[in-house]
């Protein structure tokens, strides 16, 4: 396969996948000889291969961006916004070609993939471009000019949730500071990083200051969160892997960046719109099979209101038809994962008012997973403490609002969350009580530019807008 768009199938136009690394500018074979098989999560079909790299692949690719940081890093930042704007505008022109890309290897809803999975990346790309323009490298503090320089090399390490913007947030930011990259995608989701490096390719990016090395986790994201001549890893994936990469990174005592798991809270107070609150939470852990870390998959209602709220939920859930508005999971290890929540939910007490662990009616292809209601949920429940990572909401039961305070601050994880209140006042009053990166308040949009990143276990570091930028920069201080 040499990475042709098969046109074929209804204007669907889906990366057929290179056996090729790119490295220093241009696709080449992989050293390594495996290859990873690409899987459709509807049809459980391969749809392409690519290559397994290992070690040595990604030694090359290491070497490469070495050697392209000090010129990179040197090309004024209005020429590297000049490169990432580029790289937004042929985003937004291969738009059907991404989209249907990750509907493919994803298995997202093709309205989805268009408007979430391809349109907000391609937003983010603009965005650093804009930055890369307007921020300011240097500042003055008394008698010192400070230099804000990029950290060096960044090894990126991102999953398959959301495959584009996980590599644009990290890619984008980094190459807007100076840095130079080397990517290693999830092995579900190779097929849009490909595409990525298409496009830094077709935007004018120098040979070596982006490189993508397609491989397994313990091979090649190993040898790359490990690899001496990194000065940054970035990676975003499952808090198991995350630690490890902190771990290493520790010892090496380089500079880590890790986006991990949540288990975000949806606290609707007493006075708040109870359907609304309700209507959007569900909709929140739906979106995308319940496959985001920042889901809001416990919903806390108050004890008054409690039972109507579960009545809402399984009616909202209702309208997520598996196979229609609800894609399946990535693949079968993930559904399988998801059913063994559930299950485990039912044998410790939990009431199950929609959905369930098995088989969606009448879909016998497909990792779907039915969109799963819980109630009576004790807030140290399994499903209640542990990211499930699919569509599973559980609806627990507050006294007061003490009590919401510490079941909503109550796990390891504070990655984002919900608050919805009689006003304004009341919510942020609420929110700022949380231990939590993110806070919605009463249904406020999401920011693309807001700093993005956890509290306590849901990671170190924050991705996108200026914070996000910083997180690739160092500084020097000159004295005068
Ligand atoms: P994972 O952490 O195994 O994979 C994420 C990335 O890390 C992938 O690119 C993978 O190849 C790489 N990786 C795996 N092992 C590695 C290693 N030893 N060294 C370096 N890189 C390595 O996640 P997963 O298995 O795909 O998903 C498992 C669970 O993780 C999910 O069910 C979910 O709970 C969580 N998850 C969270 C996020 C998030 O955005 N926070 C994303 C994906 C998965």
């Amino acid at each position: 396969m040499d990475g042709r768009t098969d046109t074929a199938g209804g204007g669907e136009q889906v990366h057929q996948g290179r056996d090729e690394l790119y490295i220093d500018g241009r696709w080449r074979p992989a050293a390594a000889d495996g290859r990873i098989d690409v899987v459709n999560p509807v049809t459980e079909q391969v749809i392409a291969q690519v290559p397994a790299g290992d070690a040595r692949d990604v030694d090359a690719a290491v070497r490469a961006a070495r050697q392209a940081l000090p010129g990179w890093a040197a090309t004024a930042p209005g020429k590297r916004a000049a490169v990432l704007a580029a790289a937004a505008e042929l985003m937004a022109e291969r738009r059907d070609e991404i989209a249907a890309t990750i509907a493919a290897e994803l298995g997202a809803p093709p309205s989805f993939a268009t408007a979430v999975h391809t349109d907000m990346p391609t937003a983010v790309m603009g965005l650093f471009a804009k930055l890369a323009a307007e921020h300011s490298f240097e500042e003055r503090i008394g008698n010192s000019r400070v230099l804000h320089e990029p950290v060096g090399v960044v090894g990126a390490i991102t999953p398959w949730n959301y495959p584009l913007h996980q590599v644009v947030a990290k890619v984008a930011p980094a190459l807007a500071a100076g840095c130079t990259v080397v990517l290693k995608p999830a092995e579900d989701t190779p097929l849009v990083a490909q595409l990525v490096a298409e496009i830094l390719d077709a935007a004018g990016l120098p040979a070596g200051a982006f490189n993508l090395v397609t491989g397994l986790g313990p091979v090649a994201g190993q040898a790359l969160a490990e690899h001496p001549d990194v000065d940054l890893v970035s990676f975003t994936g499952s808090t198991a892997v995350g630690r490890r990469i902190g771990a290493a990174a520790g010892g090496a005592v380089k500079r880590v960046a890790l986006e991990l798991g949540g288990k975000s809270a949806n606290v609707i107070l007493p006075g708040a719109d109870l359907a609304r609150a309700v209507n959007v939470g569900v909709a929140n852990v739906f979106a995308n099979s319940g496959q985001t870390c920042s889901a809001w998959t416990r919903m806390l209602v108050d004890a008054a209101r409690y039972d109507e709220a579960v009545e809402l939920a399984t009616k909202a859930a209702a309208k997520y038809v598996p196979g229609e508005r609800l894609g399946p999971v990535v693949n079968a290890k993930q559904r399988d994962r998801v059913r063994g929540y559930i299950t485990k939910g039912v044998q410790e007490g939990a009431r199950i008012a929609a959905g369930g662990s098995d088989a969606p009616d009448d879909l016998t292809t497909g990792y779907y997973v039915r969109p799963t209601v819980f109630a009576d949920v004790a807030p140290d429940m399994t499903i209640a403490q542990e990211e499930i990572f699919g569509p599973v909401v559980a609806l627990i039961r507050y006294e007061d609002e003490e009590d919401a305070l510490r079941i909503a601050n109550g796990t390891v994880y504070g990655l984002a969350g919900a608050v919805w209140g009689a006003d304004e006042a009341e919510a942020v009053a609420f929110a700022r009580r949380m231990e939590t990166g993110q806070v919605d308040i009463n249904g406020g949009r999401f920011n693309p530019a807001a700093p993005f990143g956890g509290y306590k276990q849901s990671g170190v570091g924050r991705e996108l807008g200026p914070h996000g930028l910083s997180e690739y920069l160092q500084t020097k201080s000159l004295q005068f």
